[in-house]
């Protein structure tokens, strides 16, 4: 039998996070502010502690992960490395295929190994409470774990249409002690606004955001901090622990470098974790196709264009140079939640723009047969999300079999989709859709970049 589980012990856990901003061949663009100057750290210090700012800028090539971070992370991590070998039988494909898998987290996917460093700095500083947003709830379960063990008061704003359509991630934020309200809410002046205007509005990512930064800004005893998920450098940084275990897991079995890496992208940082540690290595020579997959309905890498934008749609954040459909792009009601963010992390984006991923899009309704034929060999249920990367990871590997070639096949198993089914109920009964976006409506979402200061797409030209 081939060995299907590749574990570390405890002591093997990485003791460092990986910064690509060090090994960029083409540095990126700063982000900028209101006034089109680059922003300061000061600028920043109403909203995230100073030593999670520092992350944020830092090129650094290595930073230490604090012991009591690792601490709270030995209760899943390492995590394990999987071969898939049941799904490589199945498609008869002579590639092996691992997956990194970080459903194996507490609440259910990678967003944890950010959430518990974000949690643990923000106590360190002395603040009391975090407050952010959460789309399908996958980021505020995240947080209030982190938060519950860390002790720090967690406040959540739901998108109030996965607050009546996922009321468990809700019961999974209130049993680790986090406080979820429906977006818009009465509670600041950003949501009492809009409710005046739209009391029926479904809510949205970029009103979430408005609420959960103002409440963050006007406490005034100075102790409330706000918290993001993904897109920014310190949460690709945390993240890049999935990536170094890996490295360290193939080495461990005599793997040789993976010849394609393949990660879903809503904001990059799942993506970014796995993808980051082995960027280097292709930096330096390695021949490694690395692939970033999105939904085709939010075409943010394929289809959006590099350009300075806002991280909301209320224009509260920095401006950051990304590949974006415009802030003010409403996504089709698709089921991979997670991914359906206007933007992209800019430490991804400069990569791409320097020639180093090949970003993909994959509809849902193949995604879904990817995630069935995955239960039905591997046993295991993913998130809509992982959905997308399964598809890829698929083609990839009926690709080698036409070639016959033996591919070493690596992905980041985002997380599970118990909490999900919704979307497989409608899979199974023949109710899922696909959208694609007619160009038109596309360009009216993107019109609103022109107003913003240009992005020029820099490379070394090497790949
Ligand atoms: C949130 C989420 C994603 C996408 O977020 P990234 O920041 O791009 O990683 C992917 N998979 C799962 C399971 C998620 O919960």
């Amino acid at each position: 039998m081939e060995q299907v589980k590749i574990l570390l012990n405890e002591k093997d856990i990485p003791k460092q996070w990986y910064n690509l901003a060090a090994d960029l061949p083409t540095p990126m663009l700063p982000p900028l502010g209101p006034d089109g100057k680059p922003v300061t750290p000061d600028m920043l210090a109403p909203v995230f502690p100073m030593n999670i700012i520092e992350q944020e800028v830092s090129t650094e090539r290595w930073i230490d992960i604090p012991e009591p971070i690792l601490d709270i992370l030995y209760r899943w991590r390492p995590a394990p490395l999987r071969r898939a070998v049941y799904l490589e039988k199945l498609l008869g494909t002579p590639a092996k295929i691992y997956y990194k898998d970080e459903s194996t987290s507490p609440p259910g996917s990678h967003k944890p190994n950010t959430a518990v460093a974000q949690a643990w700095y923000n106590k360190q500083f002395g603040i009391e409470k975090i407050t952010t947003e959460t789309g399908a709830g996958q980021w505020g379960s995240a947080l209030s774990f982190a938060c519950s063990i860390i002790g720090l008061e967690c406040k959540v704003y739901m998108v109030r249409i996965s607050f009546d359509q996922k009321p468990f991630r809700k019961t999974m934020m209130n049993l680790w002690g986090g406080n979820c309200v429906a977006s818009p809410s009465n509670e600041t002046n950003a949501g009492r606004k809009v409710l005046a205007e739209m009391p029926d509005t479904p809510g949205s990512l970029g009103i979430a955001i408005s609420e959960a930064v103002e409440e963050a800004v006007s406490d005034k005893t100075g102790k409330t901090r706000y918290a993001l998920g993904s897109v920014l450098n310190h949460v690709m940084l945390h993240q890049t622990i999935i990536g170094l275990e890996a490295k360290k897991q193939l080495k461990m079995i005599g793997e040789k470098t993976p010849d394609i890496i393949i990660g879903c992208a809503g904001g990059g940082s799942n993506f970014a974790g796995l993808a980051f540690p082995f960027i280097t290595d292709k930096i330096n020579g390695a021949d490694i196709k690395i692939i970033p997959v999105e939904p085709t309905a939010c075409p943010t890498m394929t289809r959006g264009e590099f350009a300075y934008d806002y991280g909301d749609t209320a224009c509260m954040t920095p401006l950051l140079a990304m590949y974006t459909l415009g802030h003010a792009f409403v996504p089709p009601p698709i089921h991979a939640g997670g991914l359906r963010y206007h933007g992209m992390a800019p430490l991804v984006c400069q990569a791409i723009v320097e020639g180093l991923l090949e970003p993909r899009s994959y509809h849902q309704i193949e995604s879904y047969k990817a995630a069935i034929t995955w239960a039905r060999s591997e046993g295991f249920i993913c998130a809509p999300e992982t959905s997308q990367a399964l598809a890829a990871v698929i083609d990839e590997a009926n690709k080698a079999k036409e070639e016959g070639k033996e591919k070493v096949i690596l992905f980041s198993y985002s997380g599970h989709g118990l909490m999900d089914l919704l979307g497989y109920e409608a899979y199974l009964s023949g109710n899922l859709t696909d959208y694609k976006m007619p160009q038109e409506d596309l360009d009216k979402f993107t019109s609103v970049l022109k107003d913003n200061p240009k992005a020029e797409m820099r490379k070394s030209g090497k790949w």
